[in-house]
Order: C-alpha cells, then sequence, then structure tokens
C-alpha cells in the first residue's frame, strides 16, 4: 500500500496490517525523528487514566523490546520501561515505553489476539499511544 509520509509529505510503501492506523507513517529515518518532535504532547494527557506501576519486574517481554529500548537510549531519547498502569472502567493496561519528554506511549506487537487488540484500541482512541508492529519494527530497526 502506499501511504504518505506524516513527517516529510513524500509517498512511499508498506505494508498494512491490523492496527496500522496507530503505527507511525513515516518514511525514513530522519522523519522518524521528525515525527516523534512533532509529535510531542505539553500535557499529560493521559493522566486522568494512569497510575504509576510500582509493580514492574524490569523484565523485557520480547527481544524487540530490548532492541527499541536500546535504540533510543543509543539516540539519546528518554526511554522509560512499564512506568504506568492505564485504566479506565473496563479495561486496564500497561504500554511497553513511555517518552516522559513527549508525553508519548509505544507498544512494540508481534502477535495480536482479539483481546489485546481490542484493549489497545480502548487506549489508543483516547491516548497519545502508538504501535511499533513487526512490519514497522523491520523497517526502522534498518535505521535506528
Ligand atoms: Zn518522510
Amino acid at each position: 500500500m502506499i501511504l504518505t509520509c506524516k513527517a516529510c509529505g513524500k509517498p512511499y510503501s508498506a505494508r498494512t496490517r491490523k492496527g496500522l492506523k496507530y503505527v507511525p507513517e513515516v518514511c525514513s529515518k530522519e522523519c522518524f525523528f521528525t515525527w516523534i518532535l512533532n509529535s510531542r504532547y505539553t500535557e499529560k494527557s493521559f493522566i486522568p487514566y494512569a497510575e504509576q506501576n510500582y509493580n514492574k519486574n524490569g523484565n523485557f517481554k520480547s527481544p524487540a523490546e530490548v532492541i527499541v529500548f536500546n535504540r533510543f537510549k543509543k539516540e539519546g531519547i528518554n526511554v522509560q520501561y512499564e512506568p504506568y498502569i492505564l485504566k479506565t472502567a473496563d479495561y486496564m493496561y500497561i504500554p511497553d515505553f513511555f517518552l516522559p519528554d513527549y508525553n508519548i506511549f509505544l507498544e512494540v506487537k508481534g502477535k495480536w489476539n482479539y483481546s489485546n487488540y481490542t484493549k489497545f484500541t480502548a487506549f489508543a482512541t483516547k491516548l497519545p499511544l502508538f504501535l511499533f508492529d513487526i512490519p514497522f519494527l523491520k523497517r526502522i530497526l534498518k535505521w535506528l
């Protein structure tokens, strides 16, 4: 599918998947970081939904998470692993990463099942929560 880069406006091609609308639509490493900068949320709009996560065990759940965490660190981007528990009346959810300088959450996800996709979208429609799916990771791992 041909998409338009949200940072530079140029067309690029990418595979489409469920949840694509929450995947950053960018064509290059430079555009990825431009997109991050442009996504800066000045207010912590998630606060009504968030609780500190005091129970994180500090263990990454997948190699993809380790890679993403390390690459952000390498780029000098402040990144926290599972620092918040998000809650609505119906769902509780702990996104993988939070970028405190931008007030955005990131979920790194390979396979979805129906219930975790429903949960993800319940929050992604309300909050600055974005998805790194496998096709996106394959692209950005070449860039980061
Ligand atoms: Zn671009």
